[in-house]
């Protein structure tokens, strides 16, 4: 899978243990780059705010992708 370069493997996991440790639900578009809030954790596909591709996938999902 082709992710964006600035979306290493370290901001994604700390993005997932932010997320369990709040109410936060943070995501990342693989097209740009784009951190989001507000994406389910399994959400995959999700048109991105920033540049509209559909490329956004949550934080978990994209851990789990990256792996
Ligand atoms: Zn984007």
């Amino acid at each position: 899978m082709k992710v964006h370069h600035s979306i290493a493997a370290e901001r994604v996991q700390e993005a997932v243990k932010r997320a369990a440790a709040s109410l936060d639900d943070p995501g990342f578009c693989v097209a740009c780059g784009a951190e989001t809030e507000g994406v389910e954790p399994d959400a995959c596909k999700y048109e991105c705010e920033s540049c509209g591709e559909p490329a956004v996938y949550g934080a978990e999902e994209l851990l789990v992708r990256l792996a």
